[in-house]
């Protein structure tokens, strides 16, 4: 973990553009509650093919023009690179200066992947069109990205993408610090110097995330798992127990040398002030 601590630390928050006005406003309470930690930056997502890309750009530029530093996610899957090239364009001319670049996933029944096959493309594409202009960061997987053919080559696939020009990471989410530990030492043996920020999800509600990690890779580790199911429908003991559990994944992780944390806020405020207030950050 030695070669994360020269990193200055970087706290960060992640929202997904609402579809309706509510949403909107629920989102506008939870970044105007979260904007008093000071983070980073806040971040937003971006659906597959852009379908977001709207909602993305305006939730962005909303945090932005309050003052606060805001990056747009940006994938590359399904689009072409002129599409790609305008969305830069747009996103320069609103000056954002900092992007989050993926690969994304291919919705169920869409035509064609698109002309830039994987996200290292998307970084080299990013830097010849618009130069140093964007802070660029990258995903990470510590479990390992599900459709990976081994854990080595995922790890050179992450290479890759530092290689083309990325600055940073964030991971997905995990709750067991060893992967993240390893990972960490393997990335540094590889010789992969940037700031691998591990990416944090406070636990709301326990069946919507089950199914979400089964898809994405991420582990819940069996005891958490069966405990959490125990506890049906009683909210207020999931909570509890995902709070202890993941603030003291947090401070094990700063205590470690991890270089920050990004919180996968579900657009909720409560239990990432909640974790951060804990951890006394
Ligand atoms: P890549 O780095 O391209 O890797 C994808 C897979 O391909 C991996 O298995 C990798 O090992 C493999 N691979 C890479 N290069 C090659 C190669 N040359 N040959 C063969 N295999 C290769 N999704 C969204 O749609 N919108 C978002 O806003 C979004 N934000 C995210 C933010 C974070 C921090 C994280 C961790 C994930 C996010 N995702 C988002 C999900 C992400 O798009 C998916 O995990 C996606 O499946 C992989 O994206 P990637 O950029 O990591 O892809």
């Amino acid at each position: 973990m030695d070669s994360q601590k020269k990193y200055p630390r970087a706290f960060s928050f992640e929202f997904f553009p609402p579809k309706t006005a509510q949403g909107m406003a629920n989102l506008r309470a939870a970044w105007q509650q979260l904007a008093q930690l000071k983070p980073r930056f806040f971040s937003c997502t971006y659906g597959a093919g852009g379908s977001t890309r709207d909602h993305t750009l305006d939730t962005v530029l909303e945090i932005q023009a309050a003052g606060h530093k805001a990056a747009p996610h940006l994938s590359c899957i399904g689009a072409a690179r002129d599409e790609i090239a305008a969305t830069l364009e747009l996103y320069r001319s609103k000056g954002i200066d900092h992007l989050v670049a993926l690969r994304g996933d291919l919705p169920s029944g869409a035509a064609s992947a698109g002309e830039l096959r994987y996200a290292n493309e998307l970084v080299t594409f990013i830097r010849q069109r618009t130069g140093d202009h964007f802070h660029i960061e990258v995903a990470c997987y510590p479990e390992f990205h599900p459709q990976a053919r081994s854990a080595r080559d995922d790890l050179e696939h992450f290479k890759a993408k530092i290689d083309a020009g990325a600055d940073a990471a964030i991971t997905q989410y995990f709750y067991n610090i060893d992967s993240y530990c390893r990972f960490i030492d393997d990335c540094a043996a590889l010789g992969i110097q940037v700031p691998i920020v591990p990416g944090i999800m406070p636990i709301a509600n326990f069946s919507q995330l089950a199914r979400f990690s089964d898809a994405c890779g991420a582990e819940i580790p069996r005891w958490l798992r069966l405990k959490m199911q125990s506890f049906g429908d009683d909210a207020a003991s999931v909570r509890s127990l995902g709070l202890d559990v993941v603030t003291d994944l947090c401070g094990r992780l700063l205590s470690a040398g991890a270089p920050g944390l990004h919180f996968y806020t579900m657009n909720q405020a409560g239990l990432t002030s909640t974790i951060w207030q804990r951890l006394g950050i």
